[in-house]
């Protein structure tokens, strides 16, 4: 038996192939028997362009059935696929193509001119083109060679894809995640999401990261039911796509966005039964909301690049708002220095879906596991007794003001609790003082005008002294990334010079 990741979804493959793969709004599908044909015919592609094991093949392309095409077939001949965030600049990918080094690259036409001098300076062998509609320089070489039907034979350890992680908290760095964990990782997700063969996932999120390439993909194809693949998430589409759907994979923006729609009803989420949430936190206010209008209660999971999902809560028993459920099944998770139920400290896993280590960085690889191999997510977390872990947050946004230790999470919840205040986020800036000084970043509701005083008046009694912010400031929105995180680091930034 192969472990290759694409001879498992093969063998997950409806009876009837037939059946549909990907569906699209504009009424074009796939079927899993064109699924198989096409990925032979594009792993025949990249075979005639000397794309072979181990290979890394660069992607920076906008969201089409061709690139899920492209990614399937670097599984079957075992090369490497390297997706990229389509928002990132010529001259900020010239850091992942240097660093990744890869023979072939392929992104939109309109960017192939900028990008021909780096991929020249990092010797890339071959610089396509794939654009939003499927057609480019890449699909005329497809459709000129003869098709691979084999499936290459990989072991377990072989890297099936680098993906560099969201440089939330830094540079990005290339999480090489080899096929056992993507198939591992999927297998757990399929079963303990109660996926059946009546499922139509509704896919609004990009495919350049974890959640929407593997978490939602992968879901399918182990399920070997449809999606329909939206090349983003529009509110109205997705409204129109929900009655012939029934599970939706969501970053928590998708959520607030589908609350403000009034026609968002119970009647709407009928055919539904689940609604997930990743990738950044859920605010319990939206959780609450989206239960009270639909009568549905969004499941909240917890991953990262480097382990795909790693915390989920439960399908059958209760999803509580703020926590991320349980360790998944097959991942072992503690916390580092603490010794009572209730204490916070940066999590630690083990399992089939931790990574195989960054890109090029022994270095940082063997200071992000522990002795006994356990990764360290940098995630600050806490356990309750009954083993329900919620996410307190970074432990690089820790704060440490005069020698206390200061979670933002716990003054943001009390801030977002204020009349008038959509969300907020507190971070550190530097004090000559202090050290580090709490700043909080407030976002009013529309047609609120808020004052700092105000808000610092019901923070009073609230939470200690030293917790309370030095200085509160207003913005229109908290700047966030793609997948709907906050840019604490673009915040902590823009507020260095607060305290001279
Ligand atoms: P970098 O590692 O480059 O700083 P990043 O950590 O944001 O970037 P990702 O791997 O995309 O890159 O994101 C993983 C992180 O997202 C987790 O470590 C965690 O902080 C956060 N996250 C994911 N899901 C949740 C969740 N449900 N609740 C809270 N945080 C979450
Ligand atoms: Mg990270």
């Amino acid at each position: 038996m192969t472990n290759n990741l694409y001879a498992c979804f093969r063998s997950r493959f409806p009876a009837d192939e037939n059946k549909p793969f990907i569906l699209q709004a504009n009424g074009r599908a796939l079927t899993y028997a064109d699924l198989e044909q096409q990925t032979a015919q594009m792993a025949g592609t990249l075979l005639s362009l000397g794309i072979s094991k181990a290979d890394r093949v660069a992607v920076q392309v906008e969201k089409t059935p061709e690139a899920v095409i492209l990614y399937l077939a670097c599984l079957r001949i075992g090369a490497i696929y390297l997706p990229l965030n389509t928002a990132y600049t010529s001259d900020e990918l010239g850091y992942f193509i240097g660093d990744a080094t890869p023979g072939l690259l392929v992104c939109a036409p309109a960017k192939a001119e900028q990008l021909a001098p780096i991929a020249s300076i990092h010797n890339v062998a071959h610089l396509l083109t794939l654009d939003g509609t499927g057609s480019g320089s890449l699909m005329s070489h497809y459709h000129s060679v003869a098709p691979e039907t084999g499936i290459a034979d990989v072991s377990k350890d072989d890297v099936a894809a680098i993906l560099y992680t969201s440089g939330t908290t830094g540079r990005s760095k290339g999480a090489m995640l080899t096929h056992e964990n993507l198939a591992s990782n999927a297998a757990v997700l399929h079963s303990y999401w109660g996926w059946n063969a009546q499922d139509t996932l509704l896919h609004a999120l990009p495919i350049f990261h974890v959640h929407g390439l593997f978490v939602a993909i992968h879901c399918v194809l182990m399920n070997g039911s449809a999606m329909w693949f939206l090349p983003k998430f529009d509110v109205r589409e997705v409204m129109d796509l929900l009655p012939h759907s029934t599970v939706l994979m969501g970053v928590p923006t998708f959520y607030t966005r589908l609350l403000e729609q009034d026609d968002f009803t119970r009647t709407s989420c009928a055919n539904m039964r689940l609604f997930i949430s990743g990738s950044a936190p859920l605010l319990e206010d939206t959780f609450t909301r989206f239960r009270q209008r639909t009568g549905m209660t969004i499941l909240e999971r917890y991953g990262m690049t480097e382990a795909g999902m790693i915390t989920s809560n439960p399908l059958e028993g209760e999803r509580v708002a703020g926590t991320v459920g349980y360790p998944l099944p097959g991942v072992s998770a503690r916390l580092a220095r603490t010794t009572a139920p209730g204490e916070t400290g940066v999590l630690e896993i083990k399992g089939p879906n931790v990574f195989k280590g960054y890109w090029n960085m022994p270095e940082k690889t063997a200071e992000e596991f522990t002795d006994d191999g356990y990764f360290i997510t940098g995630d600050i977390a806490c356990l309750a007794d009954d083993q329900r872990i919620s996410i307190v947050g970074r432990a690089k946004d820790l704060i440490i003001s005069g020698g206390y230790n200061v979670y933002p999470k716990e003054i943001e919840l009390i801030i977002d609790a204020v009349e008038g205040v959509r969300e907020s986020a507190v971070i550190a800036a530097p004090h000559p003082d202090l050290g580090e000084a709490v700043v909080a970043v407030v976002v009013p509701h529309d047609g609120y005008i808020l004052t700092e005083q105000t808000v610092l008046d019901s923070l009073e009694g609230q939470l200690a002294r030293f917790k309370q912010p030095k200085k509160v400031l207003f913005y229109k929105d908290l700047p966030r990334n793609t997948m709907g995180k906050v840019q604490k680091a673009l915040l902590r930034k823009e507020c260095s010079l607060l305290f001279p």
